[in-house]
């Protein structure tokens, strides 16, 4: 069933690329496997399913570890300045950094252990009160600032669209976020790359992938639905 639904979101991508006139090969699916069992990213792994995406920091140390062979982690849930340095060296890349704040704790733990942390800015373009990650028009003044933090790479940015019913609402969204992409991109600030824009979930990621993403995050319509009463 999981290989299925892997398949099928695959294929759509596909075609979604193809109607839009993209190489599939541009677009990046991230399996989000929050509250699910490792047995099922096991099935995925083994399959060749290698980018997976959490929310919380206690579930994704706890499937780092016990996780038969290495997958890439994608941090892509609220991150709390104290929980960085329990992720920074488990993770490939951090979907939602929304402040200064945050990226600044990022700088000081990557510094202590050499590394340089792969981070998208959050931007909340679609102004939802309860979402977290930037203003759209502070993007351009953070991730200049950010610039310079010599052990934070900038590359690119991530959106969580509103929950609607039908994806075309949000394709205004996407089409934004992608523009305004484009536009940092085009600024060429030293040490920021414009080359992952996350967006796109189960609902949307078609219209997302029409509208230019190259990284989408899809749970339920690989794992079935989550159960939060459990
Ligand atoms: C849960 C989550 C997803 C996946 O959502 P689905 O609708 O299950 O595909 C993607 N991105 C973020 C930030 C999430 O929290």
């Amino acid at each position: 069933m999981l290989e299925d639904n892997l398949a099928k979101v695959k294929k759509n991508i596909e075609n979604a690329c193809r109607k839009a006139g993209r190489d599939p090969e541009e677009v990046t699916l991230v399996a989000v496997s929050k509250m699910k069992p490792l047995e099922d990213i096991e099935v995925l792994r083994r399959i060749g399913q290698m980018e997976f995406g959490e929310n919380y920091v206690q579930e994704l140390c706890e499937k780092e570890e016990h996780v038969s062979a290495p997958v890439h982690w994608h941090m892509i849930g609220h991150l709390q300045t104290n929980k960085v340095k329990y992720i920074l060296d488990k993770v490939v890349l951090i979907h939602s950094v929304d402040s200064i704040h945050l990226a600044k704790q990022i700088e000081k733990e990557a510094a202590k252990r050499n590394l340089t942390a792969q981070i998208l800015l959050q931007v909340n373009v679609a102004e939802e009160d309860t979402k977290f990650g930037m203003d759209t028009d502070e993007v351009i003044k953070m991730a200049e600032e950010i610039s310079h933090f010599p052990h934070v790479h900038i590359r690119g940015l991530m959106t969580s669209a509103p929950f609607v019913d039908d994806p075309e609402e949000n394709r205004c969204y996407f089409r934004k976020l992608h523009k305004l992409f484009v536009d940092i991109g085009d600024k060429n600030i030293d040490n920021v790359t414009m080359d992952i824009l996350s967006m796109g979930m189960t609902n949307d990621y078609e219209v997302a992938i029409e509208e230019g993403a190259t990284m989408v995050r899809v749970g339920t319509g690989i794992f079935g639905e989550r159960n939060y009463n459990k």
